[in-house]
């Protein structure tokens, strides 16, 4: 697969360019708003065209995927120009601004025949897919509860239109809540209905939440709390899944490399509990393979990342009114 990156970002450096590769796919040419940087982005990393305009990608017939990593207020605009193209795309979350544009999105996709993609990665875990599969063997019994633990301490090198910039989808609501409500969704297999919160610019936040609470109702009666923050040092990330036969503590599993532990306890007494340690971003790269080769679906579809959006959307609007808020699905859910 030919693969052209659209965002000269630290994602795309960090992480997807390795898995790309990994993949045995090729990394073909990257685009930025400046030229400059796409020409250094591109020397830094053995990438052969660059440019500024999308057109270096989009014109290019022998690409055929896009990874779209720019700030999040561009990946509507430049997903359907993808689509446009006849390029699939996995664009990185939050998909869009709003919840329409997101269905948009899909839609096109689904119009061309073309697969969408969210890079939802915790679901590409092994932790977060054993975790799921202790779930739905019944291992613990009827889920009661879920709780995500998300607080975390933001990179200084991070530390720019994420917390400064609403107009760039900054805030950590787009950012962690959204991946958030993809685990739950994936862990539970239902879709929030309701949702309580409130939330806050408690340290690096500008204009923008840095942190928030929020209390979610599930159709099976489950009640899902999340904590994400930009601003915890120390805290460490986690999830809690509490059955009326069992409870499931993960620990160190809210992040990008194959770490943490779980540890199942039931009636029987306590147990750790095994899980593969695949590179995350790898998996998602090749469960999106498969989806163009129509051997699969994606980790996570577009159809995932407009549910994930319209969640977070929910909690950012009951934290901003102090109002219960039903989550608007557009159809999504
Ligand atoms: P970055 O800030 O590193 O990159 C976003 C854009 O900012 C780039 O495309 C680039 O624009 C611009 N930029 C970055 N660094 C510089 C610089 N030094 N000078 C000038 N411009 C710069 O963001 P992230 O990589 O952290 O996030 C990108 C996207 O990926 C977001 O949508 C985010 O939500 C998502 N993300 C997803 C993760 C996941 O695990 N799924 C993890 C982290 C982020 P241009 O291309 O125009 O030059």
């Amino acid at each position: 697969m030919r693969w052209g990156l659209i965002g000269a970002s630290t994602i795309a450096e960090q992480h997807m360019i390795g898995a790309i590769r990994a993949t045995g796919g090729e990394v073909a040419a990257v685009v930025s708003t400046t030229a400059a940087r796409a020409a250094d982005y591109a020397a830094k990393h053995g990438i052969a065209a660059h440019g500024s305009e999308l057109s270096v990608i989009l014109d290019d017939p022998a690409i055929q995927a896009v990874y779209i990593s720019s700030t999040n207020e561009k990946h509507h605009a430049q997903a359907l120009a993808a689509i446009a193209a006849g390029k699939h795309v996995l664009c990185e979350k939050p998909l869009a601004m709003t919840v329409a544009d997101a269905a948009e999105m899909v839609g096109m996709a689904k119009a061309a025949g073309l697969v969408l993609a969210t890079n939802h990665h915790l679901r590409c875990s092994g932790s977060h897919r054993t975790i799921r599969d202790l779930i739905a063997s019944g291992r613990i019994g009827r889920v009661l509860s879920l709780r995500l633990f998300h607080a975390v301490h933001l990179p200084a090198n991070l530390q720019g239109w994420r917390i400064n910039d609403a107009s760039a989808g900054g805030g950590v609501i787009p950012d962690i809540t959204v991946h958030d409500a993809d685990v739950a969704r994936f862990l539970l297999g239902e879709d929030p209905e309701t949702v309580v919160a409130q939330m806050t610019a408690s340290g690096l936040g500008q204009g923008v939440e840095d942190s928030v609470m929020s209390v979610w109702t599930m159709p099976s009666g489950a009640m899902v709390m999340a904590h994400e923050s930009f601003t915890h040092p120390f805290a460490g990330s986690g999830l809690e899944v509490h059955g009326s036969e069992g409870s499931i503590f993960a620990r160190g599993v809210m992040t990008q490399q194959p770490l943490g532990e779980i540890e199942l306890v039931t009636a029987k007494g306590r147990e750790s509990v095994p899980f593969p340690a695949h590179n995350l971003y790898v998996q998602g790269v090749s469960d999106f393979l498969a989806a163009v080769a129509g051997k699969g679906q994606p980790a996570a579809s577009g159809r995932d990342g407009v549910a994930s959006l319209a969640v977070a959307f929910a909690v950012r609007e009951a934290a901003r009114t102090g109002v219960r808020q039903a989550v608007a699905y557009g159809g999504a859910a």
